[in-house]
């Protein structure tokens, strides 16, 4: 295992810290919703461990991680009905793994443009819509 930077890794802990925002626990990773949600259904799917390469895995560990991207990529699009999933992994800032997974509409304001494209202002919902959010989700993970 590879360790860069541990200590002052905003991934490590985000499990903890988002408690509100919980969607799944995995065998190698932790899905949460994204507390912006100015693209409704914006989650993050995280590595238990602090890695920070794809080729730093076993292969037996990185084929579970993708199917369980690929799951919760499945359930968020089960339960938002996107055009299109962004799957964004790039670890610039944070390089503990982590994928944006992001569901896209044709009418969404940055379409058909990266997230990035332009910044904007965070959207915050209330403590029971986040809820809701998680709650869509974790149900759609059930019926995959
Ligand atoms: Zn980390």
């Amino acid at each position: 295992m590879h360790v860069d930077n541990k200590l002052s890794c905003p991934i490590c802990n985000r499990w903890e810290e988002d408690a509100d925002l919980r969607i799944a626990s995995f065998e190698y990773s932790y899905l949460i919703l994204n507390r912006d949600q100015f693209f409704p259904g914006y989650c993050l799917l995280f590595t238990k461990e602090h890695i920070t390469e794809l080729f730093h895995l076993d292969k037996v560990v990185r084929q579970g991680l993708f199917e369980e991207v690929t799951r919760a990529a499945s359930a968020i699009a089960n339960a938002f009905k996107p055009d299109k999933i962004n799957y964004e992994l790039l670890g610039n800032m944070a390089p503990h793994i982590h994928w944006h997974l992001i569901p896209r509409f044709s009418t969404d304001p940055l379409w058909p443009r990266p997230v990035w494209a332009e910044p904007h202002a965070d959207t915050t919902l209330t403590q029971e819509a986040y809820t809701k959010q998680c709650d869509l989700i974790r149900n759609a993970l059930e019926i995959i």
